[in-house]
């Protein structure tokens, strides 16, 4: 079944950069890798579909839901129900230890903290020692994790991955694909990766060129 469908995405971030999408299927608990060189449009890609980015012309569908069709509010409920972003960047709170940096994804998306599942993500992430600990104390390894443990704690239908393992060395690349791959599967999610390391092009069978 299919869960995202893209149709003649276009986005035009200013007057001499303009990006052009393919038309993207995506089925129902499917991994997808995206691949294109730095430029290519990648993570243009991955905020439309999530609804962080409108495009200037075209259409995505989730379940069959126009997105472009909703109003902000909507967008933004949608967005909290169903999408766990795994960002580039970690846009983590210093402030707060790993356990609430992960909780306060349920929290602003209304959906009940299930303290539970919270911890077992952190066991199988290894980091239930980490849980009272400050961001700036952990690993690049570490903070990957965090930022995945993040993306599930609400059980989205979508996990979007921008770059998850680019700044990681070998083992942990592996280690943080594998742990996606689990994780989304787990919960039955869709998982879209995109990203230019070419460490995963022999992981993920199921790709996407955009350049
Ligand atoms: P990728 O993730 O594949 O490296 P991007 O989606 O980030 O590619 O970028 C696609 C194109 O859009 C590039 O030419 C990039 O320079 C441009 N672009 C991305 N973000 C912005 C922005 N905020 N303002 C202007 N141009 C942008
Ligand atoms: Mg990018």
């Amino acid at each position: 079944m299919t869960l995202i469908k893209t149709e003649k995405l276009t986005h035009q971030y200013d007057k001499n950069t303009s990006v052009s999408l393919p038309n993207i299927s995506i089925d129902k608990g499917e991994t997808v890798l995206v691949i294109g060189k730095s430029g290519s449009g990648k993570s243009t890609f991955l905020n439309i579909v999530g609804g962080l980015i409108k495009p200037t012309s075209g259409e995505v569908r989730v379940n069959e839901v126009s997105i472009s069709s909703l109003s902000q509010t909507q967008l933004d409920q949608f967005r909290a129900k169903n999408i766990g972003f795994v960002f580039q960047k970690h846009h983590f709170i210093q402030a707060l230890n790993v356990y609430e940096n992960i909780a306060l994804a349920p929290y602003f998306s209304e959906v009940k903290e299930d303290k539970v599942y919270i911890n077992h993500l952190l066991k199988s992430l290894q980091l239930d020692d980490k849980a009272g600990k400050k961001i700036d104390k952990l690993s690049e390894g570490e903070k990957q994790r965090v930022s995945i443990a993040r993306a599930l704690a609400t059980k989205p239908i979508i996990i979007l991955a921008d770059e998850p393992t680019s700044a990681l060395d070998d083992e942990n690349c592996a280690r943080v694909l594998d742990l996606l791959q689990q994780h989304a599967k787990e919960i039955g999610a869709t998982l879209v990766i995109v990203t230019h390391d070419t460490r995963l092009k022999d992981r993920i069978d199921n790709q996407i060129n955009l350049s």
